[in-house]
């Protein structure tokens, strides 16, 4: 494993050449080529804020009922173990957490779910992005490079914490998660399209992508052809599971690096998470390192 030697790693390759290989075949391409897909929980987002663990943009949501937020805390407590336990078969998992998502939808309906409790829920969240994250997103606008970033969680709630804590918008970033559907009074009537879970924001996701990229309501732009995104073979991906790596499976890419954040049980999960991705990036680490990356390919 190469690192910077005598002090703790920041971040860990295991084939430093097969990485100099992609890099070089991705800068040969040039930036037309070249697109960024990322997961935005504990990846964008910081894993520890101000000592304690982050809010997800799932579990930030507070619904100004408290009947309804115990009953989604519910939800959680029941089926959270279940999609973290390895013994029960993915088709079985996958069935169960459609369930998990559509009772939780359900509940955000019936419960009156409001744009304003949206945006206050936002204001009180405990959630950042990490350091190093706007300057990332402006590198890759100033070179027309699309992000995408798939989520399983709320694309309304995650619009919200980029308008609120970034201050401004990215023409070049579209999310692509589960969208709501508010009636005049700004209250949450429906949800549009098929359900992202955990277990297939994966295999679907840039099908996915392709009938919310017009939508309204997205504070960043649409990127307009999406067709062009399908021709960007070379892709950067960001990452905090190892399921991650999934979210390029709908695309058909001739060089992919991919990039990880590992942010807790380190020993336990080092060997696997340097095997899965090019380069991991220890204890919570800045965007620093994934914008030098980017410097790298786009000189
Ligand atoms: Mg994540």
């Amino acid at each position: 494993m190469s690192s910077s030697s005598a002090r703790a790693p920041d971040s860990v390759v295991a084939d430093a050449d097969a990485l100099a290989r992609k890099v070089a075949a991705i800068r040969a391409a040039g930036p037309a080529k070249l697109q960024v897909i990322s997961d935005f929980d504990g990846t964008l987002t910081r894993y520890w804020y101000d000592g304690s663990r982050g809010q997800s943009s799932h579990g930030l949501l507070r619904q100004g009922n408290e009947e309804f937020d115990a009953k989604r805390e519910a939800l959680f407590e029941h089926y959270h173990p279940i999609e973290i336990n390895p013994d029960i078969p993915l088709l079985e998992k996958a069935k169960l957490m459609e369930e998990w998502w559509g009772k939780t939808h359900g509940l955000l309906i019936e419960g009156g779910l409001t744009q304003n409790a949206i945006k206050k829920s936002v204001a009180d969240a405990a959630i950042a992005f990490r350091d190093g994250v706007v300057e990332l997103f402006e590198f890759l606008e100033a070179r027309d490079i699309p992000v995408l970033v798939f989520s399983a969680g709320l694309a309304d709630i995650i619009e919200e914490v980029f308008r609120q804590k970034l201050h401004r918008s990215f023409k070049n970033i579209k999310i692509v998660s589960n969208r709501m559907v508010f009636n005049e009074e700004g209250s949450l009537v429906a949800f549009k399209g098929k359900t992202i879970h955990v277990l297939n924001k994966n295999e679907h996701s840039l099908d996915m992508a392709a009938p919310v990229h017009d939508s309204l309501g997205d504070p960043n732009g649409s990127i307009d052809d999406y067709s062009l995104v399908k021709k960007r073979t070379n892709v950067l991906l960001l990452g905090d599971h190892i399921g991650d790596l999934g979210m390029s499976d709908g695309l058909n890419y001739e060089n992919r690096i991919a990039a990880g954040f590992l942010n807790t049980n380190i020993e336990k999960s080092l060997k696997d998470y340097s095997k899965a991705f090019d380069i991991v990036y220890l204890n919570d680490a800045s965007m620093r390192g994934v914008v030098e990356l980017v410097s790298d390919l786009c000189p």
